[in-house]
């Protein structure tokens, strides 16, 4: 059995093409699965009976579960029990401008970054498509509300799990169903070069946002070993040509660590790497963890770094704070829940 919240549109046309069904019956289904969300196919009332014993032969319905959800001021945390007994989080942020919901699109993840608590699990399975649609159908369903914008931002390391997060993204993209804007959506990688430019050919107008996190590979390489694989030369060639190519700005994710990479001579290196590019940088408050050394770096000298890339015009914001009062931001409710059994 095939899950169904896993096609996309045109999978789903083919496959009814492959049955003797007429293309624009995928419509309709997409139509009971994302505006009226029902759960049954015998709710389907407009599908003929034929073609819905057809259906349930065919594909599943089932959802993931939610374990536990807990709540801060503006964020609500879930965890999830897939069928297989794995568990993933899913975390919803309530901003002025609307709900943005942070998807996990691997169980662990592989790249090991050193301040991450994520990786800390290394990386048992990527998810299924219908896997990172149902965090946010589950979600908008207990939460009540509609969301607006999509950060791959959970666990995982959406590029090394590309095809089916590029999936995931048609999948809710898609003006039949979910409908949310891409631009609205937002990939984070910590910077797998040759996925970057096929990201850059697919003609996806979602935006893309790069973990660097250090201004020089001898630091960044301590941080994230991925910069042995694309040092940072590369992965800016492989940035410049998706900025040609596409026109679109980029985000540079920069966390703030205590006296690690929060430097004046950092912030100026980093001026250096990114100057007359079409980007900006969000600077990111770290989220302290009980398991990982780092320390977050102090208001102050998130200021100073903020101002020099701001005097050198760099675009720079500072990240909101989420969620670290909660026991839960990047990959720590996922961790509690496992040590606590
Ligand atoms: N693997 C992808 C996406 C997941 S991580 C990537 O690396 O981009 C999403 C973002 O959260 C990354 O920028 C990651 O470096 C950052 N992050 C990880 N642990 C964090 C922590 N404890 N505090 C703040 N940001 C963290």
């Amino acid at each position: 059995m095939e899950n169904i919240y896993g096609y996309t549109l045109e999978m789903l046309e083919e496959y009814l093409a492959s049955i003797g069904e007429k293309k624009f019956k995928a419509n309709q289904l997409y139509d009971w699965l994302y505006k009226k969300r029902v759960n049954s196919f015998d709710d389907m009332t407009n599908v003929g009976k034929a073609t819905i014993q057809k259906l349930k032969e065919h594909f599943s319905l089932e959802k993931i579960e939610i374990v536990t959800k807990e709540t801060g001021k503006d964020v609500s945390k879930y965890l999830f029990n897939l069928h297989d007994n794995n568990k993933i989080e899913a975390v919803l942020m309530y901003h002025d401008y609307g709900t943005s919901l942070c998807v996990s699109s691997q169980v662990g993840c592989n790249m090991s970054c050193s301040f991450c608590e994520s990786g800390r699990l290394k990386k048992v399975r990527n998810l299924e498509a219908y896997e990172m649609v149902q965090e946010l159908l589950l979600i908008e369903k207990y939460e009540n509300v509609r969301i607006s914008h999509i950060v791959l931002m959970g666990i995982g390391e959406p590029f090394d799990n590309y095809d089916n997060v590029m999936k995931f993204i048609d999948i809710v993209n898609c003006g039949k169903g979910i409908e949310l804007g891409a631009r609205h959506i937002t990939v984070s990688t910590s910077g797998i070069v040759p996925k970057i430019k096929e990201f850059a050919k697919s003609d996806k107008q979602v935006n893309l946002a790069i973990s660097l996190h250090a201004s020089n590979d001898e630091l960044r390489r301590k941080l994230m070993p991925i910069d042995k694989a694309y040092p940072l030369d590369t992965l800016m060639d492989a940035i410049k040509e998706y900025i040609g190519k596409t026109n679109r700005r980029v985000t540079f994710e920069y966390i703030m660590l205590d006296h690690v990479n929060d430097t004046k001579e950092n912030a100026l290196e980093l001026v250096n790497l990114l100057k007359g590019m079409n980007c900006y940088v969000n600077l990111i408050p770290y989220n302290e963890t009980s398991h990982i050394d780092f320390k977050k770096s102090s208001q102050e000298r998130i200021m100073n770094f903020y101002d020099i890339l701001k005097k050198n015009n760099i675009n720079v914001t500072i990240r909101r704070e989420f969620g670290s009062k909660v026991s839960a931001a990047c990959g720590q409710l996922r961790a509690n829940h496992e040590e606590a059994k």
